[in-house]
């Protein structure tokens, strides 16, 4: 779903390194292109053959490659993790998932709203693709301040989950243009809190035109949205970095109330 995962926590007095994932739901199913290459697939593969059983069944071998199964696992042990986390922690939701995938019921999903909403030390971050079905349940579901909501949008195609995405109660909304695969041409970002961007990585990434990734920074910088700009992507991560006309971009949005990401 998203695959870096490294915060820095700040808070008046402390900085501290946190990488916080919380995984209720394990397993997926391809929805659209940005899915392609899924980083979750892989690694509930591997997560399986190091003996996590809540990862067995999701994936099959398919060319090769880990393929989702369609079976999806409600991890009822995993509700509770985060009471556990007396400290604050920025908390990444389903990172091995998609909480509002078709097959994740409202009941089990308002559950997790629940831990959410009675952990206030945490701040956490949900995305999705699923943004329709996110914009039905949204009403039957908490929305507390420590929740930031977003979906990915991969090109123009996919645009309208924005709007699914506007008609929530999500304290941040924000975007993750990632992989982005192609150029957006809407970019109006009106209630939207903070775009992230970033090419594909991996052996088979798919090429990212740096036109595209300029027309999203010019378009929050006019409408003074921030803006975080992960990385160029390609086979070597690394090596393109994520500099982008001299310079990086790691804004966060206005109303964090902890936190800054680090690259
Ligand atoms: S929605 Fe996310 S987790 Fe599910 S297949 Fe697509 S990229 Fe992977």
């Amino acid at each position: 779903m998203f695959e870096l995962l490294a915060w820095k926590t700040v808070t008046a007095t402390t900085i501290e390194w946190t990488d916080s994932t919380w995984n209720p739901v394990a397993g997926c199913t391809i929805l659209s292109p940005g899915c392609t290459n899924c980083y979750a697939m892989g690694m509930a593969r591997r997560l399986e053959a190091m003996g996590q059983g809540k990862y067995a069944g999701t994936t099959r071998v398919s060319g090769g490659r880990a393929k989702w199964t369609g079976t999806l696992v409600m991890d009822e042990g995993a509700l509770d993790i985060p009471r556990r986390w007396s400290k604050g922690r920025m908390i990444f939701v389903n990172s091995m998932s998609d909480l509002f995938h078709e097959d994740v019921p409202l009941d089990f999903i308002a559950r997790v709203f629940t831990v959410m909403r009675e952990t206030p030390q945490h701040t956490y971050q949900i995305l999705t693709k699923r943004a329709e079905r996110l914009a039905e349940l949204a009403p039957h579901l908490p929305w507390p301040d420590n929740v930031w909501m977003g979906v990915s949008v991969e090109s123009e195609d996919y645009w309208p989950r924005v709007d699914h995405l506007r008609r929530t109660g999500g304290y941040v909304k924000f975007l993750s243009l990632e992989p982005l695969l192609g150029p957006l041409k809407t970019l109006d970002f009106t209630d939207i809190d903070w775009v992230i961007a970033g090419g594909e990585s991996g052996p088979n990434a798919r090429p990212m035109d740096p036109a595209w990734v300029r027309a999203i920074r010019d378009a929050c910088v006019a409408q003074r949205v921030a803006f975080h700009f992960k990385q160029w992507g390609g086979r070597n991560k690394k090596a393109a970095g994520r500099t982008l006309d001299n310079r990086t971009w790691d804004q966060w949005p206005a109303k964090a109330r902890v936190a800054v990401v680090a690259a």
